[in-house]
Order: structure tokens, then C-alpha cells, then sequence
């Protein structure tokens, strides 16, 4: 069956930003598994999966744009080190939840629009600078990979908006 709105695919896929550094590899033993058709992935990559079919390769070129958008500086905040917990140890690339009680840091981690997400950049002594930036915001990315499965969804699958199953979400 061709890939649609509706569809359960199995991918395996190596990412790579513009400088063809890889970013990630997924397998295919451990494929990326999504319900196709409700931007559950970029919607520029979902929409250039449309109609392919088991077997079928793929290398989609998105513009930073197409992505995770462009890099924003002021998406990025100094924090105290009081703001997380002591005996949490924290890591540059480490994503959190936003819990802010500092207004300002909401305010202006509200507008990058991410969501409630928000990493680790850089850790100093006193203070962490936290960053709203998707991760890969700003970068140019290539999807190259393979459709290894594509099967229709569940009714469960369809009223929760996301694919289940190993390797997917499990409850
Ligand atoms: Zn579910």
C-alpha cells in the first residue's frame, strides 16, 4: 500500500546536516515508526513520504527553514543553577520542561513557540544558559532512508493521533 493519510510507516533513515555530518541513524531493526498525516514528523518530510511505498528510498534536502526553522538568539536565557534542582546533574544538550519562575525567562521562551521544551546549552559555575531552540534550528537537513513497512492504523491509533506498538508509544 502507498503511503496515506492514515497509514502506519516504518522507516529506517540517516540524517545529516548541510555539512554531511550524520546526525542520526535509525535501522532497521530499529525503525522510526509514525501515523502518517497528522505532522507527527516536519510536515515537508511527511509530505514527501506521500504515496511512496515498501521499498521505495528516499533523500529529502529540507532548508532550515522547511525544519526546525531558523536559529534564534534571543530564544536563549541565563538562569541561576538555583533554578534546578541540587542534585540534579546537569548536561549541555539536556532538554527540560518549563517550569519558570522567573517571568521574564517565560516570556521570552514563550515566543520561540517550541512548546514547553527547552535545553541545556552551556552549564557555568552560577548560572545555566538555557536555549528554546529546537536543537537542529537553524540547520539544513537530509533525510536519505527507506520505507521498510507501511500498514493501515488502528481506530485507537487514529483517535490518539500517533502509532503504537514497539518502538512507538506503548500503553
Ligand atoms: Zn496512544
Amino acid at each position: 500500500m502507498r503511503i496515506e493519510r492514515d497509514c502506519v510507516v516504518y522507516l529506517r533513515y540517516t540524517l545529516r546536516d548541510g555539512s554531511g555530518d550524520v546526525l542520526e541513524q535509525v535501522e532497521q531493526d530499529e525503525p522510526f515508526i509514525y501515523l502518517h498525516g497528522y505532522e507527527n514528523i516536519i510536515p515537508s518530510l511527511e509530505e514527501a513520504l506521500d504515496a511512496l511505498e515498501v521499498g521505495d528510498r528516499f533523500d529529502v534536502h529540507l532548508e532550515a527553514e522547511d525544519a526546525y526553522g531558523a536559529y534564534n538568539r534571543q530564544f536563549q536565557q541565563r538562569v541561576s543553577r538555583d533554578e534546578f534542582p541540587d542534585d540534579m546533574e546537569l548536561k549541555s544538550g539536556m532538554a527540560f520542561e518549563l517550569i519558570p519562575e522567573d517571568e521574564d525567562a517565560a516570556a521570552l521562551l514563550g515566543q520561540a513557540g517550541a512548546g514547553l521544551v527547552f535545553y541545556i546549552k552551556e552549564v557555568g559555575g552560577d548560572d545555566v544558559l538555557i536555549d528554546a531552540n529546537h536543537p537542529l534550528a537553524g540547520k539544513a537537513l537530509r533525510f536519505e532512508g527507506e520505507i521498510l513497512e507501511v500498514r493501515p492504523a488502528t481506530s485507537d491509533e487514529k483517535n490518539h493521533g500517533h502509532a503504537h506498538g514497539p518502538g512507538a508509544e506503548q500503553h
